[in-house]
């Protein structure tokens, strides 16, 4: 593919762990090719020289949890052609979220001697509650294939092929003994997004959603399958409330048990 300039790419960090940003990194064989192809214009885990904007891409990790993320990322996002928040931090809040069902000033009291000097908001939300994304890619962490096909589909000017399919498909692609249905475990794997390779189920146990809602997921059937085999309420409103709790439809699910 002939160009003028090498597209630029800016990798930015919110509140988050990291996680995504190493899968970058992890990418090892990839990221040799990737760097040929792309500026790597702003990525602290990587180097530290900056060169400024405008970015051609930018990948955002981390939720925003202060106000002054909220002034920072209408800055990137001003300075960005394509914004691509990335895990589940980035497109749900992450598990830092879990605050948003709590009083997060009693959360401040009690951790910091000083809780004055602390600035932070309510709610830890997802970049696309504050400026407009171009897409998402969910996961904690993401998959590092879906994120070479992500700079690859960026590079070629299409949309990125990432499946929308449940944790189901790959699990019965694997061809694993169901561990919800064989076995009575918990398992959010009907309504969780595909990426991992059914990992947990692959080890007999069930999948807590670090991948986040599937496209469409049916959260209710889901749940009052669980409900006829035995899960209490709260059972149901902890599965749903973990990494990412605060997407809309597991949100909406762990609230309507809370009832
Ligand atoms: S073990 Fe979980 S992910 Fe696998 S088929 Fe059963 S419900 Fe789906
Ligand atoms: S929790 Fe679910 S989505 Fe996450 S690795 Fe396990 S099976 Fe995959």
């Amino acid at each position: 593919m002939t160009r003028n300039h090498k597209p630029k790419l800016a990798v930015w960090k919110f509140a988050s762990c990291d996680g995504c940003q190493l899968s970058l990194l992890d990418c090892e064989d990839e990221l040799l090719e990737i760097s040929a192809e792309v500026e790597i214009a702003n990525f602290a885990e990587a180097s530290r020289a900056v060169v400024n904007g405008p970015y051609d891409l930018s990948l955002v990790e981390g939720s925003i949890t202060t106000p002054h993320d909220e002034q920072r990322i209408h800055k990137i996002r001003r300075w960005s052609k394509f914004l691509v928040p990335i895990g589940a931090c980035a497109t749900a809040g992450g598990i830092q979220a879990l605050r948003n069902f709590a009083d997060v000033q009693k959360f401040v009291s009690v951790v910091y001697a000083q809780p004055q000097y602390i600035a932070t908001l309510n709610k830890s939300t997802p970049i696309s509650d504050h400026v407009f994304v171009d897409f998402e890619l969910q996961g904690c962490p993401i998959n590092k294939l879906q994120l070479v096909e992500l700079l690859s589909a960026f590079l070629a000017g299409r949309k990125p092929n990432v499946p929308r399919h449940s944790v189901c498909v790959e699990c019965k692609t694997k061809g694993n003994v169901c561990v919800m249905v064989a076995g009575g475990e918990m398992c959010l794997g009907p309504v969780t997004h595909a990426g991992c390779g059914a990992i947990c189920p692959s080890y007999n146990r069930g999948c807590y959603s670090c991948f986040g809602p599937q496209e469409s997921p049916n959260t209710s059937s889901l749940s009052h399958w669980l409900g006829e085999h035995g899960r209490e309420k709260r059972e149901l409103v902890r599965a749903f409330r973990e990494f990412n709790g605060w997407a809309e439809a597991f949100r909406r699910e762990s609230e309507s048990h809370e009832k």
